[in-house]
């Protein structure tokens, strides 16, 4: 017997009858015997829909912890209903909010992190044999108030619970038949990846390719608890991410359109006045990504051009013309639609010419790239964000990942 955590994202319970196949996948798991706990997301556009509600009333986000209350309810909705269903059918089932089952977070509304997992009741409910449906994307802080995980956070929650139940794995059925090369979304040629390290679905996590969260990848990683991503509609094998499984050359292309772009130019100063510019952003929590530096013909002056995340935008500039930095600089240009695109894989660390296919690819699809990073695992390029769809298919045609048999 074995203890499985199963999380239905939210294309997965959008209505009745994707419900009811939620509910088909957890009896034919019961029936080999196993302990199930649920993860449930809100119905898909839910969370949207009431994100927006919430800023008709509060522009300004002031009141965040109350916001949560209400960002929370789609996936206590989902949780009744399917338990509804569940008992219907003649199974023994209950729901757990996130606070319920002792999901602890810290008072970071909107974005709160996960701090301990007090599971013990929802531990004895599995072992009683009953199934327990837990709201995703939710926690509550020590004092007792209702947190959310933020955006696509019910990964985390489904993760942190597998964590603290010791399950043997956790199952997220989502609306794809697992992770593939590319978003299948974008590129029809994708192909499905079976095996992942933890290590490449993490770059890929973190890059953009948002069948995952990131923080789900990290936790699971870090505790080594194996994942499956399959589909609802379709379950196949799906995609294992477990250590010591098969690694790739190259594993896939990912995006992230969450960018935007900020170029000084004429900047004085060399390092030094960089230095300024990027201690002052660091000190206010605006991350930097991308960037290049390139000299002008005036020996003395560069030019630098650096990405930061769609919402920090306006601060950024903010800061970076304010009193104390905006004569470091001659000129300042911004654009604020623009995205990332990533090559992902182990062997960019230790195969030579692998940049040079990204950057003739990018050339071939007169894509223009503003600013790059490489690491061992990643290479990505800046781009202005109409162009995201040639530059995925130019990169997955050019690695040949079309061709990949995983
Ligand atoms: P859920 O509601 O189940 O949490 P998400 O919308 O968060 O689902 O994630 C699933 C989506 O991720 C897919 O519909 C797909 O378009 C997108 N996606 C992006 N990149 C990839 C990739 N490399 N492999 C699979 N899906 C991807
Ligand atoms: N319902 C939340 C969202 O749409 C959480 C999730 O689906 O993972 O972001
Ligand atoms: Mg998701």
């Amino acid at each position: 017997m074995a203890r499985i955590v199963m999380k239905f994202g939210g294309t997965s319970s959008a209505n009745t009858r994707a419900l009811r196949l939620c509910a088909k996948h957890i009896a034919e798991q019961l029936k080999t015997g196993d302990e199930v706990a649920v993860v449930i997301s809100a119905p898909s556009g839910m969370t949207a829909e009431l994100s927006k509600r919430i800023s008709e009333i509060d522009e300004k986000s002031k009141h965040l912890d109350e916001a949560d209350l209400v960002l929370s309810s789609g996936e206590q909705i989902n949780a009744g209903l399917l338990v509804i269903i569940l008992r219907e059918m003649g199974l023994k089932a209950r729901s757990w909010n996130g606070w319920q089952a002792g999901l602890i977070t810290d008072d970071n509304h909107g974005k709160a992190r996960l701090i301990e997992a007090r599971t013990d009741e929802l531990c004895d409910s599995l072992k009683a044999g009953e199934v327990a449906v837990m709201t995703g994307f939710q926690g509550v802080t020590k004092e007792g108030r209702v947190t959310t995980l933020g955006r696509g956070g019910s990964d985390v929650s489904a993760v942190a619970l597998a964590v603290a139940l010791r399950a043997d794995r956790c199952d997220i059925y989502t609306d794809v038949a697992g992770v593939f090369t590319a978003d299948p979304a974008i590129e029809k040629n994708a192909k499905l990846i079976h095996e992942l390290s933890p290590e490449e679905m993490l770059e890929l996590a973190s890059s953009g390719t948002k069948v995952l969260h990131n923080r789900s990848v990290e936790l699971a990683m870090s505790e080594q608890m194996p994942l499956r991503v399959l589909s609802t509609f379709n379950p196949g094998k799906g995609t294992i991410i477990a250590q010591g499984l098969e690694t790739h050359l190259v594993s896939g292309v990912t995006y992230s359109r969450d960018e935007s772009q900020i170029s000084l130019m004429g900047l004085s100063g060399g390092i030094d006045n960089m230095q300024k510019l990027f201690s002052a952003l660091a000190k206010k929590k605006i991350n930097i990504d991308l960037v290049v530096q390139s000299s002008t013909r005036q020996t003395d002056l560069s030019n630098l051009v650096f990405a930061t995340s769609r919402s920090d935008h306006e601060r950024a500039l903010d800061i970076v013309s304010s009193d104390v930095l905006s004569g470091l600089y001659q000129n300042l240009n911004s654009v604020k639609e623009m995205a990332k695109v990533s090559v992902i894989g182990l062997g960019l660390r230790s195969q030579s010419g692998m940049l040079e296919i990204f950057f003739r690819a990018l050339a071939d699809a007169n894509i223009s790239m503003h600013a790059m990073a490489t690491s061992e695992l990643r290479i990505s390029a800046l781009i202005p964000e109409h162009m995201i769809e040639s530059a995925v298919k130019a990169l997955h045609f050019a690695y040949g990942l079309d061709k990949t048999l995983t």
